[in-house]
């Protein structure tokens, strides 16, 4: 029996390791993580088409035009969003498709797609995501102040994600994730 893949919106606050936990669950042969477009400048080191697809504001309105994005919102000044096409081909294949994003952007999804699986990834502490933020050392204190404000109120929404992992050890959380989706894909409705 071959399923569809599942649609898996990740988000925590800037500065949750995330973005690692993400890098280790894309190891699975069987997972496919989206490159999302933005209107943020690349961080030294990104690259287009891997880190993002990086656009001007006008080429991201184009975007929203053609009906382009599964979801899109603004964060800390810029845009974000996830392409559709290369998303739905993924799924058509029987992978499993996670998109990195804001909570905003998972309301969105959720919305149009009831089916998606949602975590958010909580820090194990405030105290302890200012001190990644701040270890970073590639955001001027301005920034990383908004991204702590902003970090208070993704964190006030958790609990309308479907499931809350807590990042202490990136091992631990990688594999209760990995426990999660592992579950969702043996649901019976799955398998109509
Ligand atoms: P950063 O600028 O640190 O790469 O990302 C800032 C925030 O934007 C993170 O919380 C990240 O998860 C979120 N983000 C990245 N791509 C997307 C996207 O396509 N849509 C939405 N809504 N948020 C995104």
């Amino acid at each position: 029996m071959k399923n569809k893949g599942l649609l898996v919106v990740i988000s925590g606050p800037a500065g949750t390791g995330k973005g690692t936990v993400v890098k280790e669950l894309a190891k699975d042969e069987n997972i496919r993580v989206s490159v999302s477009a933005t209107t943020r400048a690349p961080r030294a080191g990104e690259v287009g088409g891997v880190h993002y697809h990086y656009l001007s504001r006008e080429q991201f309105k184009d975007m929203i035009a053609e009906d382009g994005f599964l979801e899109y919102a603004e964060y800390c000044g810029n845009f974000y969003g996830s392409p559709k096409k290369q998303a739905d081909e993924w799924k058509q294949e029987g992978k499993d498709v996670i998109l990195e994003i804001e909570v905003q952007g998972c309301m969105q999804v959720k919305q149009n797609d009831p089916e998606c699986i949602s975590i958010f990834i909580m820090p194990p502490s405030v105290e302890e995501l200012e001190s990644r933020l701040r270890g970073r050392g590639t955001e001027t204190e301005e920034v990383i102040l908004k991204r702590l404000e902003r970090a208070k109120e993704e964190m006030k929404l958790s609990k309308d994600y479907d499931y809350i992992v807590v990042n202490d050890t990136v091992e631990e959380c990688v594999k209760d994730i990995a426990a999660v989706l592992r579950a969702e894909k043996l649901r019976a409705k799955r398998f109509a």
